[in-house]
């Protein structure tokens, strides 16, 4: 049977680049020796590290001053990395789930930390507006995708300091103005490639103004002069990335992926709307694109398991929700096909007409 892969992260991969990835795994680049196997020194390898920033480059239309980099390490580990280099004093956070709020607590052994507004209060199903951002912290953090929730910032913020801004679960989804961030960064492994590589997008000239001295792999100066070579990098994951960044290009870059998720995500919330079994988590308004959170309608609390099965039976995997929101939640990535998420539709759909 066809299945239908909605998993968190990591997840579905386009696949030519899952093709090309086994090729190369065979022989990289027609030298006969296989991508595993390969010395990250080895010329064609250079090539596959350019063109990789070279693509994000334009695909996001990065402007002149930033550079990409590659390293291990995941989202989390860039929680401490950002504080690390960019934290003097003070730094502004907004606390829109548990990702966020574990950055800001790596960023507390660093300085103060302040955290403009926080939707806690109603278990994260909505994004906070209204509040003020200081405007002497060193930078303010957002994360614009809520992987767990379902909530997403639509726009790029205006923020009087530089903007730093965890996009592990959005990147690649939708257009983004990176000239309005000082710093992008996440986990390759929910839309650009998978497990194992962390993109991070940074402006140079926000580096070398804290006065620490920084370990020499957690200084992103070490990497910006080292084309992210300084040491052996994540060298499989980045080709998964080359080829899936290709795949998106191929489409039509950003711009055709947006359009593609939109009309994903309507389709899904119209259903969840229309179905009367069915309910969404998130305000609708802050409802993300990318993760599609819903749990059964209050007189339907007992058919969860049920609705488990029947999905499962009919190819669906990862619909379920975190534990910490319960129900379900479809991850509608840049590579999960229109046709699966009508596969869901049709599904809840023939569940409810059960009952
Ligand atoms: C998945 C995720 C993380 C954690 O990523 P790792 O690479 O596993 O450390 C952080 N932030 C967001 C928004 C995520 O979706």
């Amino acid at each position: 049977m066809k299945k239908h892969i909605f998993n968190a992260g990591p997840c579905i991969l386009p696949q030519p680049a899952i093709e090309s990835a086994i090729a190369a795994i065979r022989d990289f680049d027609g030298t006969g020796v296989g991508v595993l196997e390969i010395s990250h020194r080895t010329p064609g390898w250079d090539r596959i590290m350019s063109e990789t920033e070279q693509l994000w480059k334009e695909l996001l239309n990065i402007p002149e001053g930033y550079k990409v980099l590659f390293l291990g390490g995941g989202a989390s580990t860039q929680f401490c990395y950002v504080p690390f280099n960019l934290l003097g004093k003070k730094a502004a956070y907004l606390q829109t789930g548990v990702w966020a709020k574990k950055a800001a607590k790596e960023a507390k052994l660093f300085g103060e930390v302040e955290i403009v507004a926080s939707s806690e209060d109603a278990n994260y199903t909505y994004i906070p507006t209204g509040y003020t951002i200081p405007a002497d912290a060193d930078y303010f953090h957002i994360t614009t995708n809520n992987t767990i929730y379902g909530t997403e910032i639509h726009t790029d913020l205006d923020s009087p300091v530089p903007l730093v801004a965890d996009m592990s679960s959005d990147i690649l989804s939708r257009p983004v103005d990176v000239s309005k961030y000082a710093l992008i960064y996440g986990g390759a492994q929910k839309n650009v490639g998978p497990a194992g590589v962390t993109f991070v997008i940074v402006r140079e000239d926000i580096l070398g103004k804290v006065d620490r001295a920084i370990p020499t792999m957690i200084d992103y100066r070490t990497h910006v002069n080292n084309s992210s070579m300084f040491n052996t990098p994540p060298v499989f994951a980045i080709y998964v990335m080359h080829e899936t960044l290709k795949w998106v290009k191929e489409l039509g870059g950003v711009e055709a992926m947006y359009k593609m998720n939109l009309a994903k995500a309507e389709l899904l919330y119209n259903e969840i709307d229309r179905n009367k079994m069915f309910v969404g988590t998130a305000r609708k308004e802050d409802r993300s694109i990318m993760n599609v959170c819903f749990v059964m309608a209050e007189e339907y609390k007992d058919k969860e398991a049920a609705f488990m099965e029947f999905a499962k039976e009919r190819g669906m995997v990862g619909i379920k929700g975190h534990r910490s929101v319960g129900g379900f939640r479809a991850s509608i990535y840049n590579a999960c096909p229109l046709e699966s998420v009508q596969a869901l539709v049709d599904c809840m759909k023939e569940f409810e007409s059960n009952y």
